[in-house]
């Protein structure tokens, strides 16, 4: 019997950048079974995890299972190392029920509770986009913490140039002094480069599950 602990302020989110949810999305889709994939993972931040990439391996799989060759796995841990990247990155595990609801099974949750480090994030999503995530710590023994998925959408530069050229043309900001008169300011741009999140509703939400 798992224990879901769910924190009553500051949920832990996953930052995730839309082109490594779009990444991943795009394996489940390519794939017409479960598919089995990892990434890497770092904490940034109180309750915050970073999801910088995620990755595939070979693997057998059918429309409900999937078997990861293990000497797959072996040689990518190996080929981190020679890379000088640090394995304790490789901290997420995310696999897809193709058209079935994105709820862990009891197969999963015992595959979860067998991995051998510190703590884990794993995700189970499926074809529609939803998704449930949680991180698993085990010691001194294991908690299962729910995760909320925040997309991380990077400023499109082009973008931003041009509708900031037009906010400067067509828009300007009335500014009142001192003595209360009042006088009209070209708008100066912010700055356009700040990333931003959006919280990816879970598969719990009410998104639908039907077909
Ligand atoms: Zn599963």
């Amino acid at each position: 019997m798992m224990n879901k602990l769910i924190p009553a302020t500051n949920p832990i989110r996953l930052i995730t950048p839309l082109a490594v949810w779009q990444k991943m999305m795009a394996y489940v889709q390519a794939c017409p079974d479960e598919i089995n994939g990892f990434g890497y993972i770092q904490i940034t931040g109180e309750n915050t995890l970073y999801l910088s990439d995620v990755f595939i391996l070979e693997q057998t799989v059918s429309g409900v299972s999937t078997d990861v060759d293990d000497q797959a796995l072996h040689r990518h841990i190996n080929d981190m190392v020679q890379a000088g990247i640090n394995t304790a990155l490789l901290r997420f595990q995310w696999h897809s029920h193709v058209y079935m609801p994105a709820f862990f099974s009891a197969t999963d949750d015992a595959c979860i509770a067998r991995y051998p480090c510190e703590w884990m994030v794993s995700l189970v999503t499926n074809k529609y986009g939803e998704y449930q995530a949680q991180l698993d710590i085990y010691r001194p023994f294991k908690l299962s913490l729910p995760i909320t998925v925040e997309l991380e959408l990077s400023a499109d530069n082009r973008l931003s140039d041009n509708c900031s050229a037009e906010v400067s043309t067509k828009v300007t900001r009335q500014e009142v002094g001192w003595f209360g008169h009042v006088k009209h300011a070209a708008i100066r741009p912010d700055d356009a480069s700040t990333p931003y999140c959006f919280e990816l509703g879970g598969a719990d939400d009410g998104l639908s599950q039907s077909n």
